[in-house]
């Protein structure tokens, strides 16, 4: 049976230095284990990680127990690999900090090296259809090394802090082996789209590997990079924040603070986390205003972190610096505008600071995402408090009713936050209730779901490439058999086979030669002739009013013999009722996307980009489609990502079932020729007898059997067709 095998740096609970011989276990905490804890507590995989202390005999009982697998480091390798490569190199670059990052060779090899004593655990705990989910930016070369060994598996890797710009990962001197480490996954989960694109365009700029809708093929694999931004535990959040010890605690809190309003900043003590500039805003306006000096309270966590790493120390003599002066300047005995608190609270009392605070004040230069800010708004279904937010937290994007500000922007900020404390509850009530349904709805359970079902849905079919032939060739062995046949079939595919693609769709009307080749080849004895495209019946009827073919329409949807004045359907006539659904979204992506238009076929609706800006219409093609997904999950659709389209299109309907038909009504066929360019035609290919004769037009991984370069070198191979049977009859 599958198991799920969760990795991440640390295992969920830490080992403890012994203390009168005894182990203590202690929880770790955070998002992560949160959401991650119920899914490996109701599964029978494993969880690997570093245990913090070397686990003893009883302690290793106990983990085993729970399913969770010490992975061991020496000390001094974790030095390097931890508080080295990952928190020196990787952590401030990756937050757009390059002058704080150290980059060492010997640091990058004891990361490199931890690695890969996780990717040997693994290898020694997994079975071969495992499912692997490997977790943050200390494990980046994992995906890679655990590919090497179980070269099967399916992998996923979240990274839970930003994806920077590719012009500051070229400055990581390992950049290289990142990227192609990262690529041993089948799906990359990152926080935003903003991330997920800048992954993308470093993978093209850095290894030159090209992206298509998300995706990137390396080995012959097809890997994707998605955005699933992380979501909190809203039960477990608010089961602590509204429980009697927190009511205890809150009434406590509004009797110290009288009546001024409130301000909270809850933030690890980390130089990412923008605490000077969040100080300097605040100074600021106290100056302003004898109002503020009076009427404001501002309640600063600071959790410790890090503590062994000299910049984590300067950055809280720092911190601590200002907040003497401000409170030096602006407090008098027993009133100060500043509490600080420099330690790790229990979560009874952070829930009752966030219901008491009037304001959260959130000023990161930089996070991945920041789930304080969520578990704020998860507390305020009261509709009160007021959220300012830098435009620098991953959040921000699923935030957007807060207040944003640009921490740098120090006078800016500071009058955003005096905007905050004067805003009435009406708008308070408005923008916190938009904010508290999407967290809510879209807490830490669902993300797990949606990442997991990506992970586990079917990926894209792996072919080889057929070898690549001159028409020349080819037509040496297809001629004679063809030439000789007594009922022969070619179904032609149209568009990027048969003839170019334009800019424009319907400007790649038949040309003169197509036509040509079209009627001699129909008018040779006993030849069935197919044209099988994705096209809208209308335009292929029209194209081809007047030619002795038979015609196959929207993907095997509809047919029209040679001959025939009406198209008939194929199968049942299609349910459509999710094109209701589904047509103003695509209207939505085309109003956003100048180029872009909507087709509309019987059975399936078409998003073209082909003449959209490229990078823009493959980005919106990506997100188009996967909300597509998520939106018409119950209706009978597919949706297909094709040659700069997406298409929501029929279930059961494709060019093959369309061949199948063929074939009982016209068959036998004694020889069988089909071509094609893309996705669509594989089904069409997958259905063909061995014997038969598939080619591909253009590169890339198919089933055909064979492929040429081009739709002129498809209508070359043609013509030397028509020769070799004219011949025949002739002779
Ligand atoms: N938190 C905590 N102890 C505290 C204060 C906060 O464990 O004393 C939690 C907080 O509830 C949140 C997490 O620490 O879940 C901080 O996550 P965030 O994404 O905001 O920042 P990170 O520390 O991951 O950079």
């Amino acid at each position: 049976m599958s198991r799920l095998i969760l990795i991440s740096n640390r295992l969920p609970v830490t080992v403890k230095r012994e203390r009168r011989g005894e182990q203590e276990l202690s929880s770790s905490s955070g998002g992560l284990v949160a959401g991650l804890d119920p899914l490996h507590s109701k599964g029978d995989g494993l969880w690997l990680g570093h245990p913090g202390e070397q686990p003893n005999a009883r302690t290793c009982k106990i983990l085993e127990e729970r399913r969770l697998v010490p992975v061991s480091v020496p000390a001094s390798e974790y030095r390097g690999f931890y508080q080295g490569y990952s928190n020196n190199a990787i952590w401030p670059l990756f937050h757009y900090l390059i002058e704080r990052s150290r980059f060492d060779a010997s640091e990058f090899e004891a990361y490199r090296r931890v690695n890969e004593r996780f990717a040997d655990a693994v290898a020694e705990h997994s079975r071969p259809d495992d499912t692997i989910w490997v977790h943050d930016y200390q494990l980046m070369l994992l995906p890679e090394m655990i590919r090497e060994r179980v070269p099967g598996a399916r992998i996923g890797f979240f990274l839970h802090i930003p994806f920077p710009s590719s012009e500051i990962l070229r400055v990581l001197p390992e950049r290289e082996q990142i990227l192609r480490g990262l690529l041993g996954a089948d799906l990359i989960g990152v926080h935003t789209y903003e991330y997920a694109d800048h992954m993308l365009r470093s993978i093209r700029r850095i290894l030159g590997l090209e992206s298509r809708q998300g995706s990137v093929r390396v080995n012959g694999r097809t890997v994707r990079v998605e955005s699933h931004p992380l979501g909190i535990d809203v039960k477990s959040l608010r089961d602590r924040a509204f429980s009697e010890s927190a009511e205890r605690r809150l009434a406590r809190l509004k009797r110290g603070m009288g009546d001024r309003q409130v301000i909270l900043g809850v933030d690890r003590l980390d130089y990412t986390k923008g605490i000077t500039f969040k100080l300097e805003a605040y100074r600021r306006l106290l100056a302003s205003s004898r109002r503020w000096r009076e009427g404001v309270v501002l309640v600063q966590v600071a959790v410790p972190s890090r503590e062994n790493i000299e910049s984590y120390r300067q950055q809280k003599d720092e911190v601590e610096r200002l907040v003497g002066e401000i409170n030096g300047l602006y407090g008098r005995p027993g009133r100060v505008p500043i509490h600080y608190v420099y330690r790790s609270i229990p979560p009874e009392e952070l829930g009752a600071l966030y219901r008491m605070a009037d304001v959260l004040f959130v000023t990161p230069v930089r996070d991945g995402l920041n789930l304080v800010a969520k578990e704020y708004v998860a507390c305020r279904d009261d509709g009160g408090g007021v959220l300012v937010l830098s435009e620098f937290a991953g959040a921000a994007t699923e935030l957007g009713e807060g207040l944003r500000v640009n921490p740098w922007d120090v006078i800016g900020t500071a009058q955003k936050l005096e905007r905050a404390l004067e805003m009435d509850f009406g708008e308070r009530n408005q923008r916190m209730m938009a904010m508290y349904r999407r967290v809510v709805a879209n807490d830490v359970h669902r993300w797990v779901d949606r990442f997991m079902r990506s992970l586990l849905q079917p990926g894209e079919p792996i072919y080889t490439a057929p070898p690549l032939l001159e028409s020349e060739v080819l037509a040496a062995t297809i001629s004679s058999p063809f030439a000789h046949a007594e009922s022969p079939l070619i179904m032609l595919d149209y568009d990027g086979s048969l003839r170019e693609f334009t800019d424009r769709y319907e400007d790649a009307v038949p040309t003169r030669e197509i036509m040509e080749i079209l009627t001699e080849l129909s008018a040779l004895p006993d030849v069935h002739l197919f044209i099988n495209s994705g096209r809208d019946r209308n335009t292929l009827g029209e194209w081809f009013s007047d030619m002795p073919i038979s015609l196959i329409a929207e993907h095997g949807s509809w047919i029209r013999y040679r001959g025939a004045d009406e198209w008939a359907h194929l199968g049942s006539p299609p349910d459509v009722s999710w094109k209701e659904k589904a047509r103003p979204v695509l209207q939505e992506y085309v109003d956003r996307t100048p180029g872009a238009r909507i087709e509309e076929k019987s059975s399936s609706l078409v998003w073209h980009y082909r003449e959209a800006e490229v990078d823009l219409g493959e980005w919106q093609a990506l997100e188009l489609a996967s909300l597509l997904e998520n939106m018409l999950s119950s209706a009978p659709v597919e949706i297909l990502t094709g040659a700069r389209i997406v298409e929501i299109r029929q279930q059961g309907l494709d060019k093959g079932r369309a061949y199948d038909f063929v074939k009982r009504q016209y068959g036998p066929f004694d020889f069988v020729l089909a071509t094609g360019d893309d996705r669509t035609d594989e089904d069409l290919f997958s259905r063909l007898e061995p014997e038969a004769f598939s080619v591909r037009v253009g590169g890339g991984g198919s089933r055909a059997t064979t492929a040429v370069s081009s739709p002129a070198s498809m209508r070359r191979l043609l013509r030397a067709l028509i020769r070799a049977r004219t011949a025949v009859a002739v002779g």
